[in-house]
């Protein structure tokens, strides 16, 4: 009898010791309650969010939008996820990108990350992107679809700076529809987020969506971060779909 009452106080006690909330930019461990779920108050007042300019200017046929600008810690939050193993660093992005869904009233009935060519991800263990749709997905009660869309060829490790021309070749059918026949038929004509990590040129947002708009399906772009405020000069990177 005596052992039944100890246990709850022990478990207490080990969550205590097990569970140290740590922000998710600094890696420092800090108390509760966090003013946001993954982010110390230093850490939150830092980041360059880009509330006011979320909506990018762009030519393509469907809205994109970008929580935050591609400036420090975003670049080295992305290579660690990317790059060092460290995909825990995708949960901060899920409660602050769901603040992008919220101020623009943006409709969706799942999110549907861009995804890696499949033996990439087998690398990687996971696709970056696909994390970031998962936090987002949790934060705003949707459905995340990580199979819905296929990236045919592995068009992520490209040469340095390759031209517009280039860029567009590699492009070129990088992405189709999967198996998921049923969550296709279900979605035509439904809103949906296609979330991606950074938006450069656009051309994988753009080439990502297609499948997806030809299915009837209704696109809102959503990425953790963006550079720049107009992706007007980029028209013919993002006309590329029109082509292929
Ligand atoms: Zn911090």
């Amino acid at each position: 009898m005596r052992e039944e009452g100890l246990r709850p106080a022990f478990l207490r006690g080990l969550e205590a010791v097990l569970y140290v909330p740590s922000c998710a930019v600094c890696d420092q461990a800090v108390r509760p309650p966090l003013p946001s779920p993954s982010v110390c108050r230093d850490c939150l007042s830092a980041l360059p969010f880009r509330v006011g300019r979320e909506m990018l200017d762009w030519e393509g046929s469907f809205p994109v939008y970008a929580s935050f600008f591609y400036r420090d810690p975003l670049p080295r939050i992305i290579s660690s996820m990317k790059f060092a193993g460290r995909p825990d660093q995708s949960r901060i992005f899920g409660p602050l990108m769901a603040g992008t869904v919220l101020r623009h009233k943006l409709m969706a009935d799942a999110v549907i990350p861009v995804p890696l060519y499949r033996k990439r991800e087998a690398l990687r263990g996971y696709n970056q992107a696909g994390l970031i749709a998962s936090s987002l997905a949790e934060n705003l009660g949707l459905p995340q679809l990580p199979s819905l869309l296929v990236r045919q060829r592995d068009t992520e490790r490209q040469s340095e700076a390759p031209t517009v021309r280039e860029r567009k070749l590699q492009l070129k059918g990088a992405f189709s529809l999967g198996e998921e026949r049923e969550a296709q038929k279900a979605l035509s004509g439904r809103p949906v987020l296609l979330v991606d990590d950074v938006l450069t040129s656009g051309a994988t947002m753009m080439k990502a969506a297609r499948p997806l708009l030809e299915a009837g399906i209704r696109v809102t772009g959503l990425v953790a971060a963006s550079g720049k405020n107009r992706y007007a000069g980029y028209k013919d990177a993002l006309t590329a779909w029109h082509d292929a």
